[in-house]
């Protein structure tokens, strides 16, 4: 990104000047694009439309990251999109986009690309979001130039686009510097943007985990500053936003990061904030242990498990007269605020409290292997077993028993090819 600076005028953009960095001084390349968004890229420009890579996809490219997803941007209107892709479908009432479907012989679900009009902040009232419908021309006022379109997104490095048309990188808003200065800023004013859409707060954490980058200073101040917003965000969105932490393993740091800017009690409940910092070094073990592919269910109930788990201990430590029945009931009590927040599924919830019982049946010396196997969660619950001794000064009651039969349990098909062996005796490592 070192040579080809041209500075180029953006006939409707707002600010209007984009950065505009030619092939030659950049490393983003069509080979690393996959093939399918390519096409649709080419496409697009084929039919005198702009087609522009945007998002996370062009911020990891320009990092050497492999992206998670190609999100892109044109001029044509969802309609007009439509009508060139025979494999895709209009979603959405208020934001249109259009999702193109690939199905590949080798997959069995379609791959999905989201193709997005260029849009501007608009705001509807709900009258309007209502009848949007009936009312095309609504819709149409959220349309703007590339510019705005650069200007409403969430981050400067997230706001990059990669044009087709000639293969330049296109900066509106000072994304490029901040890549290269490794920093996480809001575009626009961070108060007004942190409180227009709360999640912005939890994402500028989670950025900063997964790519270890700073919090510029002012969004820093922003993002505590409206942080109170975030019991806001509805329950539905919230867990959406989870999912991915899970399964980019950023739990644990964006928590940590969270204890830091002090803003977990604004949307964890209280006794779970305050808690947080015991409950880390679990989700940290989670996050070492379990593969990257884990699908995300599984380790939601594994992350939630562990964040009430130390208030549980601090009750009733693992111990041969605790009732199971207690440890139902309060494991229901813990669940309750959590669930209020994150709205988990039933089978979440079943899940968690099997894992508890599970877990304080090991721990109480219930030995009948063969019976303890039968039961689904019983991995979960030796998982934590382990966990909590890696934690604790003293080994918990029965350990070596555990410890020994993990040589023969690696074995058994529930265990997923885990190794749980290591796990029992990763004392050290563990605790780091
Ligand atoms: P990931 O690698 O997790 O997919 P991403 O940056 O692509 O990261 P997405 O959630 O896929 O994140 O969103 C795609 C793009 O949409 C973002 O890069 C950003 O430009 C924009 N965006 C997403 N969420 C918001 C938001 N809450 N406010 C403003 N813009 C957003
Ligand atoms: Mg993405």
């Amino acid at each position: 990104m070192t040579s080809s600076h041209t500075r180029k005028q953006e006939p409707q953009g707002p600010k209007s000047e984009p950065v505009i960095i030619t092939r030659s001084g950049h490393p983003v390349s069509r080979k690393k694009i996959d093939h399918n968004a390519v096409k649709i890229l080419y496409r697009l420009k084929n039919h005198g439309f702009k087609a522009y890579l945007a998002g996370g996809a062009v911020r990891d490219l320009l990092l050497g990251k492999t992206p998670a997803d190609f999100d892109i941007v044109t001029d044509a209107t969802p309609k007009q999109v439509k009508k060139l892709f025979r494999n895709s479908r209009i979603i959405g009432r208020r934001f249109r986009l259009v999702h193109i479907f690939f199905h590949g012989r080798s997959q069995s679900m379609p791959q999905i690309f989201e193709i997005a009009t260029f849009r501007r902040t608009f705001t509807l009232d709900q009258d309007e979001a209502d009848n949007i419908e009936e009312h095309p021309e609504l819709a149409n006022n959220l349309f703007g130039s590339p510019g705005e379109d650069a200007e409403r997104r969430d981050f400067t490095i997230n706001a990059i686009f990669y044009n087709i048309a000639d293969f330049s990188v296109i900066d509106y808003v000072g994304g490029l510097r901040d890549l290269k200065d490794r920093i996480i800023r809001v575009i626009g004013e961070p108060d007004l943007r942190f409180a227009e859409d709360p999640v912005r707060i939890l994402r500028a954490l989670e950025f900063a985990c997964r790519l270890d980058f700073t919090i510029e200073d002012e969004t820093a101040r922003g993002l505590m500053a409206q942080s109170e917003h975030l019991n806001e965000v509805p329950a539905s969105r919230l867990r959406e936003e989870l999912k991915g932490l899970y399964i980019k393993k950023t739990t644990s740091s964006l928590l940590g990061l969270g204890c830091r800017y002090r803003i977990n009690h604004h949307w964890l409940p209280p006794e779970i904030a305050e808690n947080c910092p015991a409950s880390i070094p679990f989700i940290r073990q989670i996050e070492n242990f379990y593969p990257t592919a884990e699908n995300h269910k599984e380790l939601e109930k594994m992350v939630v498990a562990a964040l009430i788990l130390p208030g549980i201990l601090n009750d009733f430590p693992l111990a041969e007269n605790v009732r199971l029945n207690q440890i139902q009931e309060l494991v229901e009590e813990r669940l309750k605020p959590i669930n209020q927040r994150f709205n988990l599924p039933r089978f979440q919830r079943h899940a968690i409290k099997d894992i508890f019982t599970l877990l304080y049946r090991i721990g109480r010396g219930d030995k009948r292997v063969k019976k303890l196997l039968n039961r689904d969660h019983f991995f979960a619950a030796l998982f934590f077993y382990a966990a909590i001794n890696n934690q604790a000064e003293s080994k918990p009651n029965h350990f070596s028993f555990w410890q020994k039969q993990c040589e023969n349990l690696g074995r058994n098909p529930k265990a997923r090819g885990l190794n749980y062996s290591a796990l029992f005796s990763n004392r050290t490592a563990a605790r780091r």
